[in-house]
């Protein structure tokens, strides 16, 4: 059984029933967090914070249900399965990594597109996925389902059974032939016709490099960009 239990702001935290009589008590409040929309969270008086931890001024409920006798370090976070930082039933709690608290947490503010790891840049769809701390490209797509299905890939890959999906429908045709039949060349086949480089260096013979993931890399650019790190760690 579920039970309700008021917030501050016409809020409602959902808890368990045999955890309802102790968390009741909670005279809780609904805070906001940027990521993570509201949630339950409670100021610890004085008298309680004589007896333990006293340099932790506050608690947040979906601590109080999996970590009553505050065991357990704060650095150590609370994450909610189905993404509700109100829903505090224990079965939608779970301590978190960091790789995981990151994947499900909601979609950032500065997020526009509404698509999960997408971002509008400079007229094209740029994907990037969040793995252990890093950010990992996915590469620029001239759709945005097109880079919303990327994203959907290398989710599987990097966070296999915690990953987050955009809703997008599968592509009636490959992409490549959609972007031809309305006169666009997809950006791959422009990078591949490209004889120099941005700076107009040739891209061939002693002056062309392949990456790991096969794109072609000027040589001489990519020396100027090591000196001019090199002078820059130099600098510091
Ligand atoms: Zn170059």
């Amino acid at each position: 059984m579920v039970k309700e239990i008021l917030l501050t702001r016409g809020k409602f935290a959902l808890v368990d029933d045999d955890d309802y009589d102790r968390l009741v008590g909670f005279s809780g409040s609904a805070a906001k967090s940027r990521n993570f929309g509201f949630y339950a969270v409670r100021a610890r008086p004085a008298a309680e914070r004589a007896m333990r931890c006293p340099g932790v001024t506050s608690r947040q409920m979906q601590r109080e249900v999996l970590d009553p006798d505050m065991l357990v370090s704060n650095r150590r976070k609370v994450d909610h399965r189905n993404r509700n930082a109100l829903d505090c039933r224990k079965e939608n709690l779970r301590w978190a990594t960091d790789v995981i608290s990151n994947i499900n947490r909601r979609l950032f503010k500065s997020n526009t597109t509404g698509y999960r790891g997408v971002v509008l840049h400079k007229g094209k769809y740029r994907v990037q996925i969040r793995y252990e701390g890093g950010r990992h490209s996915g590469g620029q797509h001239l759709t945005i389902e097109d880079a919303a299905r990327a994203y959907n890939a290398l989710a599987l890959i990097y966070h296999g059974e915690d990953a987050q999906f955009n809703d997008v429908p599968e592509p009636r045709f490959h992409h490549g032939v959609i972007a031809g039949e309305i006169g666009i060349i997809p950006f791959w086949q422009k990078l591949a016709a490209k004889t120099h480089c941005i700076r107009g260096h040739p891209l061939a013979g002693d002056n062309l490099r392949r990456s790991r993931e096969g794109s072609r890399i000027c040589i001489t650019c990519s020396r100027q960009r090591e000196a001019t790190r090199r002078e820059q760690r130099r600098g510091v």
